[in-house]
């Protein structure tokens, strides 16, 4: 008997933010698997289901879990924060599940927090964009700044994920010290804090102001580009209607 991994993005963290599909993938689930606080968020809704939680850091080892227990026949949802295919557990999952010759494998979207965080600051990405992790625990430092100094010189709006941690506490500094090279620093910028969650914070702020703002780990950051501007407390960049 086989069983069956679903990768599962559940959203920010509000029950109504998550999909209908992302639901009933775990209503009809025997295990969700996840690191802890997103085990957190989900599991009073589904007080039925086996849990199998683990640490920040045991990526790896949480796709063997979940590929072994579906090959004993069970139906496994591997749950991530914002959308699985999105710095997310749904690439790994594949790469291991394909060590093992698995294959049965279904990747539910989510909302990623580049849109959830936009929601709350307006209509920052109203144009093209990209999305930089500011964490080089996988990506080296110098290929980040490479990709911030192209977004830059592109005229992307820049959403930045993992903006710092207690290890890489001026990390955001950094970046906008890089940013600053290529950009004014009048540009509009916005960050949210715990979107989806508790205690949602935000702020729209320049980006010479947002090189000294202290951010943490739960914080998606926005950058805008050179047509983005504040808008009666919102963050909008245009579409160009009016060209
Ligand atoms: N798969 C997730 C991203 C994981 S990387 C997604 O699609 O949203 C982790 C980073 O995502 C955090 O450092 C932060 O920048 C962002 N993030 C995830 N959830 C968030 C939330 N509820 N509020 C603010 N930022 C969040």
């Amino acid at each position: 008997m086989k069983g069956k991994v679903y990768v599962v993005g559940i959203g920010p963290g509000d029950a109504r933010m998550m999909t209908k599909e992302a639901e009933e993938i775990l209503g009809l689930c025997d295990t969700i698997v996840g690191y802890k606080t997103y085990i957190d968020l989900v599991r009073d809704r589904y007080p039925d289901k086996e849990i199998i939680e683990n640490g920040m850091r045991s990526e790896i080892e949480r796709c063997q879990i979940c590929v072994r227990e579906a090959l004993s026949g069970k139906k496994v949802a591997l749950i991530c924060s914002g959308d699985a295919g999105i710095y997310g557990m749904a690439s790994p999952l594949l790469e291991e599940a394909e060590k093992d010759g698995f294959v049965d494998v279904t990747i539910v979207p989510g909302v990623t927090a580049a849109l959830s965080g936009a929601a709350v600051l307006g209509a920052p990405l109203g144009h093209d964009v990209c999305m930089i992790s500011l964490s080089d625990i996988l990506t080296p430092f110098a290929l980040i700044e490479k990709r911030l100094l192209c977004a830059a010189e592109g005229d992307f709006c820049i959403v930045l994920y993992n903006p710092a941690s207690t290890k890489r506490a001026d990390y955001l500094r950094r970046a906008c010290d890089i940013l600053l090279t290529r950009l004014s620093p009048e540009t509009v910028c916005g960050y949210v804090r715990k979107i989806g969650r508790e205690g949602t914070e935000k702020k729209i702020c320049t980006l010479k102001e947002l090189r000294e703002e202290k951010v943490d780990m739960l914080t998606t950051v926005f950058i805008g580009n050179t047509a983005t501007r504040a808008i009666g407390g919102r963050m909008v960049t245009p579409r160009g209607y009016h060209r």
